[in-house]
């Protein structure tokens, strides 16, 4: 598979580039492009389509965002269609192009086309192409613990959804019956309406009632769904979880939803991430935090302790006069990024724990202590624990 090329570079837009640069540069690129300015040539198909998918993300905040922070992984994943993040799935439809021009050079754009896009029809290699219906997508949540997010994982979901009808095989037609050209468009999908109005006959182009635009009829319709070509089943699907998802994103699988009728476009399988809380981590972003509880001694005199991990617990060494608020940091023991981009630390956050019964000899032990000189911090330790503290307010 061709490497995905940049949106921003695709559109020749800085990554700063506002909803209306973005727009405009967009409107070059599709003129520029344009199928009926390039019969024939598949290059310039590609470069449209290309630039319909950049604008597609870059004209909207979320998934714009989305892609600043996963670059294509966020959107159709590098391992094309299948990958969990298929946002486009089997890329944008000529029809999914052609509905954005609306807001491209309707309006006040003033600019370019003047009429000729009707949605769908009349397009590509002079065939005509008529709608074909999208299934709808499917949403499924998907928990997962720590130690799933940091190596990435699959599940398998067992899905009730729209499947193509196995009687007809999702033509809807019983027998071979199939389907005739539709009458009402002669299979143009679309219709012609002349209306009168001040200005004089205005005609308008709107979906064929009688086929929904498909431009053909069923003859003969399946008995099992009607001829929708569709009915209620079951599917299994597995899907490959990356490692270091979080709470909260969106993974999509493009075509695993729900069937589309007559053998139309099957909708995406929309799988949301919840993450299950860990007993002793706490995450933050790709960092991972614990908090230890050192007894006085060991924090005085130094020591061993062990720290959870992920993987298991691990010795960390505790040096003698370790003070409470400290933070020691394990080095890659954290999250793995989304995006494959390194990975996150395990700060381990050191706090001391003062005894809240005592014996009466740890009493007096104690208070022997009081007096020594070393229990009682200095001018200078006084001021060099205060600056650390101030730090945290910087
Ligand atoms: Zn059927
Ligand atoms: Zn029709």
């Amino acid at each position: 598979m061709a490497e995905k090329r940049d949106y921003y570079e695709v559109l020749e837009v800085t990554k700063e580039a506002t909803v209306e640069e973005i727009k405009k540069a967009y409107r070059k690129k599709a003129i520029q492009y344009h199928p009926d300015k390039n019969p024939g040539d598949k290059e310039a198909e590609e470069k449209f389509k290309e630039a319909a998918e950049a604008y597609d993300v870059l004209s909207n905040p979320d998934k714009r965002a989305r892609y600043d922070q996963f670059g294509h992984a966020g959107m159709s994943g590098a391992a094309g269609n299948g990958g969990p993040f298929g946002g486009f799935g089997g890329g944008m439809s000529m029809d999914d192009i052609f509905s954005m021009f609306g807001d491209i050079f309707g309006g006040h754009s003033g600019g370019g086309f003047g009429g000729g896009f009707g949605g769908f029809g009349g397009f590509g290699g002079g065939g005509s192409q008529q709608r074909k219906f999208r299934g709808s997508d499917l949403r499924v949540k998907v928990k997962l613990n720590l130690k799933e997010i940091s190596t990435g994982v699959e599940k398998k979901f067992k899905l009730k959804k729209y499947v193509p009808c196995s009687h007809c095989h999702g033509t809807g037609a019983e027998g071979n019956g199939g389907s005739e050209t539709c009458p009402t468009c002669k299979g143009s999908g679309s219709v012609i309406r002349n209306q009168q109005t001040i200005l004089g006959t205005m005609q308008t182009r709107t979906t064929c009632p009688t086929c929904n635009g498909e431009g053909k009829i069923i003859k003969d319709k399946c008995k099992v769904c009607g001829g929708e070509g569709i009915e209620y089943g079951e599917e299994v699907v597995t899907v490959k979880i990356p490692a270091g998802v979080a709470e909260g994103m969106q993974l999509s699988m493009g075509g695993k939803g729900n069937a589309g009728k007559h053998n139309g476009i099957p909708g995406d399988l929309l799988i949301l991430v919840e993450e299950e809380p860990h007993p002793e981590l706490i995450r933050d972003e790709n960092d991972l935090v614990y908090n230890l509880l050192l007894s006085f001694p060991t924090a005085a005199i130094g020591g061993a302790v062990e720290i959870p991990t992920i993987d298991g617990k691990v010795k960390v060494k505790i040096e003698a006069g370790t003070q409470p608020g400290k933070v020691l940091r394990l080095r890659g023991k954290g999250l793995p990024s989304v995006n494959g981009y390194g990975t996150g630390d395990l700060l381990v956050n050191v706090s001391v724990y003062v005894p809240e019964t005592l014996s009466k000899d740890e009493k007096s032990t104690l208070e022997k202590l009081e007096e020594s000189k070393n229990f009682k911090p200095s001018t200078s330790i006084k001021e060099k624990i205060f600056k650390k503290f101030r730090s945290l307010f910087d």
